[in-house]
Order: structure tokens, then C-alpha cells, then sequence
């Protein structure tokens, strides 16, 4: 008999590596299966009928913890072992689902729990482990590179290049936030270099496209020059490398030399700032020297060469509403791409949790724990809080206006918080879907809420010119088009430089704006803009 050990991944094009370490590192053989959140429970327990294992292991996160739950109960007769960051900090309670609770890391302890149930060995010595008689301490791999990699399983390689290609070259994290499981974790260790490049190669060589490390602080790495260089030098045209960086201590020369060396967009970084208030910052144990951090954010938006994400946390301690807004107005005016706000979540075994009564905090009880109110913010708050929320990932992080509204929220509105509150009651008073919406439907809304805010008309007017720039084929349009055909001759006859008139006809619209008229022309999945004026004609 051999263990079953099973992944339930948040999406598709995710890849479980836990499960597969655990594969690659054991001396005994292991089946593992692969589900998505979307999958039923029905099925899984369907699929684990299929096998007769010695025992069944679940990765778990707080995606998956409700559906691990309801598994392990619906399980009879075969042992069950839990693993993952959920359960690794609160045994006792996962311990009413499981029979075994591996904590911290597993690979150097998975052997001897297969030896626990195929020879009866005893578990006490075991560490990490935790039983209804044994609760031994987490003990982490010393030196990580006595791991084998998991990247080179034969029934992987077809799927390589449509799934998101996940590496390690280190694990914890040099920071303690409150909030944070890796801040639970010990020592900061790292994977030699080499076995990094050569994983990067093998995945590459086989498809992958999109790299995310996983190493909690990636610049915490002093091996982050040697290999920033070697994916500059050695890349496949369109891969990319995501990782997540403390900003405030990223070395500017690194930045530097990628502005000099490195194709626009082969690395994306994602900084946490969660808070610009100190006092924040303090009371969650966060190091964060705002000056430091701004400016080298700065810095990376200056050549816009490294995609950037930046992330904030609602929620904190000490961060009211209009506190929250002061971070939230900091933060946007530096420009980045994608601003991911999101919701303090109250971790198990993490300090904040240990604190809520402390800071009367109010949280889900179910995963994902997310807060409910705390002393600084109500309910009420938190709804404000995800209005705006909702707007930003609508308007800003989806990219249809690529910064054009940035610019516009930067000149002419006060407050970036208020502005998207404010136009999130206006898609309400619209009737505008806030999910399952139709482009024109986004633009139509904004422009109607920039008209009111009296914007300049050709402001509120280069929406439409976006929104006829960035479709490929002839898109349905919110505003009126020329249709008179004596005007269209007119317009396109100043054209026939660029193209002969019978194209204009077959493929462009025509759009009135208050200095002369704009031609749309889609052909060949593109978008070609023309300006026409009574002076002049030329390609927008
Ligand atoms: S929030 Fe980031 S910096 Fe802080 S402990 Fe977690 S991983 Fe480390």
C-alpha cells in the first residue's frame, strides 16, 4: 500500500510543489492526485475510491482548509495526515480532523510517517509532528540543499506551459509582521544557485512561461544579483519572473541594472506596503522606512521596465477610515500598474490573532478569518473599504484605461480614496453591473461621472478615443458615430494617404470630438487612429 497525498489548488495554472517534494524526496513510492476548489467534494472522494492507500495526505492552505475539512470527515477507515501552512500552527484544533498533523516543512519527516503505519515504527521522536499522544516541536531542514527539486516529474512536462511555473531559492523571511505566518517560521535558508538556474532551464526548455518565486522577502537573498543576471542573460522571449521584494531595502543598483539590461516586463515585482503609518507599522511589528521605500518605487516607475504591483492591507491596528485614506492616496499617487488591496486576515497561530481581544478585533470564523471590525474601523467602514476596493480592480487594475485615469484622478480629484468611492455609488445610481459588465459599459459610466465632475470635454472625450484605440475589431460602441455619408467622404478623403478610401469604408467609424473628428480603422486585428482637423490629418 502506498500514500495518497492530494493538492486542491486555488486555480487551474497553479502547480502544488509541496505535494511533489514530498514525492521526489521519499524513499518510499507515493501517488498524488491534483484538484481545483472548483472540483466537487463528490468527485475527489469519487477519485480517492480508486486507490487503497496506506494512508491520505492533504496540502492545506486557507483556500482549501473548509473542503480538507469535510474530506477528512468523509473519509473511513484510512488514516488521515494534514500538512500545510493552516494547519501547522494550530494542531490541536486540526487534530479533531486528522489523525496526523505535520507542521512547518515536511519533507524530511514524511518518510517516517509512511514507516508509522507500513511497520508500526513509533512517532515519538519525530519532529513536527503532532498526534492525540505526541505534540513534538517544528524542526526545519537544516540545509535545504539536500532536497531534490520537483520540477522534472515526467507526468508534469506536458503542462508545463500553461501553468504558473512556482520556485524556491530560499525559505522564511527576516521580518516578524504580526500578521504573517512565514513570521513564525525560524531561519531564513537559501537553495544553492545553481540548482536554482538549472531548474529555471529545465522548466523553460519545457514550456513554462510565467516564474513565480515564492521566497517571502526575494531580495533577502545575497544570491539576487547572480540570478536576476542569469535570467537576463539566459530568458526565452516572453517568460516572465515574478517576485516579491521588501522595498525599502531592494539595492537601487539592482533596479539600475535592470533598467540597462533587461526587456520591458520580464520582471514583475510586488512589494507589500499594507501601511504607510508607523504607528501602524509598529504595533504589527513591520520595519518600513516609508522615504526609503517611495523613492525606490520611484525609481522602478521612472523606466516602467519591471512590471510592478503594489499591496496594502485594510484592517491594521490603529488605521481608521481616514487614516486608511491617507495610506490609500500615498500609495496610488505612485502610479503602479496594479494595486492590490486587500483584507486583514486573521491567521491561525499568527500574533495578531493572539492579540484580537487586545484590539477588539471581530473576524470570520471560518478561513479566511477576515475581519470583520476592529476598535478603529466598523462594519460600516469595511464596506466603504471594499467599495472602493471593488472600483480599483474595475477601472485601475484591469488596465482598460491603462494609466489615462491615474492621470486624471492625479490632476484634477483630491483624493484617489474618494474618487473611486464616489464613482462606485455612481456605477449603483447607474445601474452599472459591478460583475459580468460589458466594456462599454465601464467607459459609459466613467465618462458620465467625469462629465458631472465637470471635467475639460476633451478630457472626458479621450475615453472614447481609449476605448476605440484598445479594441482590435470593430467594437460596439456607448456614443454616437458619424453616419452621414457625405461627412464620412469628406473625412476619409484627407486619409487616402494612409489607406485607399474603399478601406475607410469597410472598416472605420467615425468619431465626432470637439476639435474635428477621430477615424477608427480595425484591420488585421489592430486598431489604426486618425485625427482630422480642419488644418491637418495624422495617426494618433
Ligand atoms: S509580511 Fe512579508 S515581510 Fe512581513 S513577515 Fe510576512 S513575508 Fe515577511
Amino acid at each position: 500500500m502506498k500514500p495518497l497525498i492530494i493538492a486542491i489548488n486555488a486555480k487551474f495554472i497553479h502547480t502544488n510543489n509541496a505535494i511533489r517534494l514530498l514525492k521526489v524526496n521519499s524513499t518510499h513510492e507515493i501517488d498524488l492526485l491534483e484538484f481545483t476548489i472548483k472540483d466537487s467534494i463528490e468527485d475527489i472522494l469519487n477519485a480517492i475510491k480508486g486507490y487503497n492507500p496506506l494512508f491520505i495526505g492533504f496540502s492545506t492552505y486557507i483556500w482549501n482548509v473548509k473542503m480538507v475539512k469535510t474530506l477528512a470527515k468523509e473519509i473511513m477507515h484510512t488514516p488521515v495526515v494534514l500538512g500545510g501552512p493552516e494547519v501547522s500552527y494550530d494542531p490541536s484544533y486540526f487534530l479533531t480532523y486528522a489523525d496526523i498533523i505535520v507542521k512547518g516543512e515536511g519533507e524530511h519527516v514524511f518518510d517516517a510517517i509512511v514507516e508509522h503505519y507500513k511497520y508500526d515504527k513509533p512517532l515519538d521522536d519525530v519532529p513536527s509532528i503532532s498526534t492525540n499522544l505526541v505534540n513534538n516541536p517544528i524542526e526545519e531542514i537544516k540545509d535545504l540543499n539536500t532536497l531534490t527539486m520537483p520540477y522534472t516529474l515526467e507526468e508534469d512536462r506536458p503542462h508545463l506551459n500553461h501553468k504558473i511555473a512556482y520556485i524556491e531559492s530560499s525559505r522564511g523571511c527576516p521580518y516578524k509582521c504580526s500578521y504573517c505566518l512565514s513570521s513564525l517560521e525560524k531561519k531564513v535558508r537559501f537553495f544553492n544557485p545553481e540548482t536554482v538556474k538549472s531548474s529555471i532551464l529545465y522548466l523553460m526548455e519545457n514550456g513554462a512561461k510565467t516564474f513565480k518565486f515564492l521566497d517571502r522577502t526575494f531580495n533577502a537573498n545575497k544570491q539576487m544579483f547572480e540570478l536576476i543576471d542569469f535570467i537576463i542573460d539566459h530568458h526565452i522571449e516572453g517568460t516572465v519572473f515574478q517576485f516579491e521584494i521588501t522595498g525599502d531595502t531592494l539595492d537601487p543598483k539592482i533596479v539600475y541594472y535592470i533598467h540597462d539590461h533587461a526587456p520591458k516586463n520580464l520582471f514583475r515585482f510586488e512589494i507589500g506596503i499594507q501601511s504607510t503609518n508607523e504607528e501602524t507599522n509598529l504595533l504589527v511589528d513591520r520595519v518600513q522606512n516609508n522615504e526609503k521605500l517611495f523613492s525606490i518605487i520611484k525609481l522602478i516607475e521612472s523606466k516602467k521596465i519591471i512590471d510592478l504591483h503594489l499591496d496594502l492591507i485594510a484592517g491594521l491596528p490603529k488605521e481608521d477610515l481616514a487614516r486608511f485614506k491617507d495610506t490609500f492616496d500615498q500609495v496610488y499617487t505612485l502610479g503602479s500598474k496594479e494595486l492590490q488591496l486587500g483584507f486583514l486576515k486573521m491567521l491561525r497561530g499568527t500574533k495578531i490573532r493572539y492579540q484580537a481581544e487586545l484590539f477588539d478585533y471581530h473576524y470570520e470564523s471560518e478561513a479566511p478569518y477576515e475581519i470583520i471590525q476592529n476598535r478603529w474601523l466598523t462594519q460600516q467602514d469595511i464596506q466603504t473599504i471594499k467599495n472602493a476596493e471593488t472600483m480599483l480592480n474595475i477601472v485601475h487594475n484591469k488596465g482598460f484605461f491603462g494609466l489615462y485615469l491615474w492621470e486624471i484622478i492625479m490632476d484634477y480629484f483630491d483624493s484617489s480614496f474618494d474618487f473611486f468611492d464616489a464613482l462606485y455609488h455612481h456605477f449603483k445610481s447607474s445601474n452599472t453591473p459591478l460583475l459580468h459588465y460589458q466594456l462599454d459599459e465601464v467607459f459609459k459610466t466613467v465618462e458620465s461621472f467625469l462629465t458631472l465632475q465637470h471635467l475639460p470635454i476633451e478630457k472626458v472625450e479621450q475615453l472614447r478615443i481609449i476605448y476605440l484605440k484598445r479594441s482590435k475589431v470593430r467594437p460596439k460602441v456607448y456614443f454616437e458615430l458619424i453616419k452621414d455619408k457625405q461627412v464620412k467622404k469628406h473625412i476619409y478623403t484627407q486619409l487616402t494617404y494612409y489607406h485607399p478610401i474603399n478601406v475607410f469604408y469597410k472598416n472605420a467609424l467615425v468619431l465626432k470630438v470637439s476639435d474635428g473628428y477621430v477615424v477608427a480603422l480595425y484591420q488585421n486585428m489592430q486598431a489604426y487612429l486618425y485625427k482630422v482637423t480642419k488644418k491637418e490629418s495624422y495617426l494618433l
